[in-house]
């Protein structure tokens, strides 16, 4: 089969299109050939280089397609099925797995990163991995939301438990995670506060319900905050930059609030006081992915047209380089998508 794949970390150059072995669906598997892969972060981490990354490797932890072959003993799911992937994977039988915290388990994997990826003709993955794809999405749609929602379920319903009429700060409303977060705060009946330095998505995050756009770069976010809550602050804060960010989100924090992280685009290492914490008596929440009830109550929320994934740009899969470049550049809208050669684009591009 035909997959993008590289044997050293580095950047664009290292990505081939090439022949790759067709995977089989052994015992609880299923194989599905692709009919969408969309581009998150991670595949860009994975491909410069972070620890336990097999090489050679075929990136791509989103996708959707249609089910072409079945391992022993799967059952309720069949040929033909159209079908979007869950990316995170996990064993089953340890002890976070039987509490029903899936994306704490001890052996817990990522497409694309631990195993073979979604930017490839055909991936194979456990039956539980795959869900049906709800009615009047497309493939590239269907593939566009899994991880980065159910990161930002997890993080806002899950680990923020974020109830309506809270106030809630999301840094960098331009990536994907921190967007899925917003819309799922105002689902949630939130006061928002988002913060960016384009002026076209400032707009896009007054349409889609923030009540407040801060300029980062103009602007100290937290001064501006403190001035819009009368000195209170907000009750939650969504960080996934980290460095840059860190000292606003403790700032901005009301006393008793929530400062929930999962990611550090902008680094790991944060000047840090201690002091505020305890004294504002801050709750800091780590998330990664989500659990399954999680996962499956945001399938529910697509399902029902509650949440509208949003589809940027659809390349093919042997120009994934111009993919990442993309990416890369930060002026994406939703989500950039990946079609296999010689297949046709399945449909709306989300606007
Ligand atoms: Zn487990």
């Amino acid at each position: 089969m035909k997959a993008i794949f590289f044997t050293q970390h580095g950047g664009n150059e290292v990505l081939q299109y090439g022949n790759r072995p067709d995977p089989v669906a052994g015992p609880g598997e299923v194989r599905v050939a692709m009919r969408a892969a969309a581009l998150n972060h991670l595949d860009v981490f994975v491909r410069n280089g972070i620890p336990n990354v097999p090489l050679p490797q075929i990136p791509g932890a989103d996708g959707a397609g249609v089910v072409d072959a079945i391992g022993e003993g799967v059952t309720g799911v069949a040929v033909g099925d159209r079908v979007l992937l869950q990316p995170g994977l996990f064993c089953g039988v340890c002890e976070f797995c039987r509490a029903g915290e899936q994306s704490t388990c001890v052996s817990y994997k990522m497409l694309g990163e631990h195993a073979a990826g979604t930017f490839a003709e055909r991936v194979v993955v456990p039956a539980r991995n795959v869900f049906p794809i709800p009615a009047g999405l497309s493939f590239e749609q269907a593939a566009a939301f899994p991880l980065a929602y159910q990161t930002a379920w997890r993080m806002v319903v899950g680990r923020a438990a974020v109830r309506a009429g809270e106030s809630v700060l999301i840094h960098g409303v331009g990536g994907g995670v921190a967007w899925a977060a917003l819309e799922i705060a105002v689902l949630a009946g939130a006061r928002v506060v988002a913060t960016t330095s384009d002026e076209a998505k400032a707009a896009r995050a007054r349409e889609a319900g923030a009540e407040l756009v801060v300029n980062y770069r103009t602007e100290d976010v937290a001064q501006v905050i403190r001035r819009h809550t009368a000195k209170r602050g907000v009750d939650v804060v969504v960080d996934m930059v980290g460095e840059a960010t860190w000292t606003t989100s403790v700032r901005a924090a009301a006393k008793g609030g929530r400062i929930v992280t999962c990611g550090a685009t902008s680094g790991p290492h944060p000047i840090e006081d201690i002091r505020l914490i305890f004294w504002k008596q801050l709750s800091i929440l780590g998330s990664t992915m989500a659990n399954d009830h999680e996962f499956r109550a945001l399938y529910a929320a697509v399902a029902a047209g509650r949440l509208r994934p949003r589809v940027d740009q659809v390349f093919p899969l042997s120009q994934a380089a111009r993919a990442y470049a993309r990416m890369e550049s930060g002026e994406q809208h939703g989500k950039i998508v990946l079609v296999p050669d010689g297949v046709a684009p399945d449909g709306p591009d989300g606007d």
